[in-house]
């Protein structure tokens, strides 16, 4: 079977879904391969590598997809390339399928068959195919980074000749695998960490790395869990959590905020007032701006000042580690292709949870209707 490596179009998207390791890796097991020209090259994989590694380079052009039986990407592929495909041929990436109306219309009609890795079960088997988790761990790293860059202190505790610096204290929102990252990383370069998550089973995790946990407020309904994910918390619930969040704040000097529920709007802990309590030159970075943002006023991709604090909208940061982002990823996309791939080409068990909970569109149909019209 053949298997064509798109270079991404989103402007700031420096991944690429295969390297020159993944592409041997493919080869081995009986596929072909061909990479776009320049696939690689933002995230320092060169064209000669992958030419190297066996791939066949092919020209961006109208015939790009034409006769291939897989298709690998990050972000989906644009309209053009999309129409070129032929039935049933099997596309893998990060699909963005909530609200996804016009790409569902599209792959229904081309009858690809679509596997979302939004949707991949987070079960101990799927692991090794977990882009979710790969990307956010790069996400929650690069945060503490960009904020310990931005700090207008230390990080570490100092004792120097002109007295002791005390350590910066950092507040991270949400104990998912971004904020435990966040976490282990803000312990590495020596600050103290606060962690505040709504599902009680982070507490261990928690306090496993170092941090101090901030358990849920005490109040009668709890958002409830859901395959390890926080459920949409109510608004009740969510004001009673900024209440206990503005004490917090005001000690902060780094706020990681990774506090999301899948397919909703993300929860508003930080309000413009919380702000305004903060201390001027305290960071705030802001990992779910693009699902609406944790907190108030962050904007994507940017850094903006409100009340003397820098926000940073921490959107694509997995983009911004390209090299080793892109090399997570097309190894968990390699193992995701080596799962589906039988005796005579790729077979689609949908008996299978891993193919089940991640195949968005088969044989002209969406099975996740609900999750594009927003109803879930
Ligand atoms: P996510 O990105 O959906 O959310 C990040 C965190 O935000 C979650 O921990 C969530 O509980 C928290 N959150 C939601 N609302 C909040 C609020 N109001 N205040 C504070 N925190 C809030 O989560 P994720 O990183 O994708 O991880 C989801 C779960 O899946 C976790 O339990 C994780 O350990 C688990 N997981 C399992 C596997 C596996 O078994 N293969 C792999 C990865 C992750």
């Amino acid at each position: 079977a053949e298997v064509l490596i798109l270079r991404e179009r989103n402007p700031g998207e420096c991944r690429v879904a295969a390297t020159p390791e993944t592409v041997r890796r493919l080869l081995a097991r009986g596929l072909t391969l061909q990479v776009e020209q320049s696939a690689g090259l933002a995230a320092g994989y060169a064209d000669h590598e992958f030419e190297t590694a066996g791939a066949r380079l092919v020209a961006p052009g109208p015939d790009l997809g034409a006769g291939v039986d897989a298709v690998l990407c990050v972000n989906p592929p644009a309209a053009e390339v999309l129409d070129q495909l032929r039935p049933g041929t099997l596309l893998a990436g990060l699909l963005s399928p909530y609200g996804a109306i016009a790409l569902v219309e599209q792959l229904q009609s081309r009858r690809v068959s679509a596997l979302a890795l939004e949707l991949l079960p987070r079960i101990s088997r799927a692991q090794s195919m977990d882009v979710l988790s790969s990307q956010a761990n790069i996400a929650g790293y690069k945060a503490v980074l960009l904020a310990s860059a931005a700090l207008d202190r230390y990080v570490p505790m100092l004792m120097t000749a002109a007295g002791t610096i005390q350590p910066a204290r950092a507040l991270i929102l949400g104990a998912g695998v971004a904020g435990l990252q966040a976490l282990a990383t803000a312990r590495r370069l020596g600050a103290v960490v606060y962690v505040s998550d709504v599902r009680p089973a982070a507490k261990e995790q928690v306090e496993s790395l170092g941090g101090r946990f901030i358990s849920p407020p005490e109040q009668e309904e709890r958002p409830a869990e859901a395959g390890g994910y926080a459920k949409a918390a109510s608004e009740a619930f969510l004001a009673a959590q900024r209440q206990q969040l503005a004490d917090q704040l005001a000690l902060a000097d780094m706020v990681i905020c990774t506090a999301q529920v899948p397919g909703r709007r993300a929860p508003m802990l930080i309000s413009d007032e919380m702000l305004a309590g903060m201390r001027p030159g305290s960071v705030v970075v802001d990992l779910a701006v693009a699902q609406g943002g944790n907190c108030a006023g962050t904007v994507c991709g940017q850094t903006v000042e409100r009340h003397g604090v820098r926000l940073i909208g921490g959107d694509g940061l997995p983009s911004s580690v390209a090299n080793h982002a892109s090399a997570l990823y097309a190894r968990n996309l390699a193992a995701l292709v080596e799962h589906v791939l039988g005796e005579d080409g790729f077979q689609l068990d949908q008996e299978d949870p891993i193919v089940a909970g991640c195949l968005f569109t088969h044989d002209g149909a969406c099975r996740f209707p609900d999750l594009v019209s927003g109803a879930n």
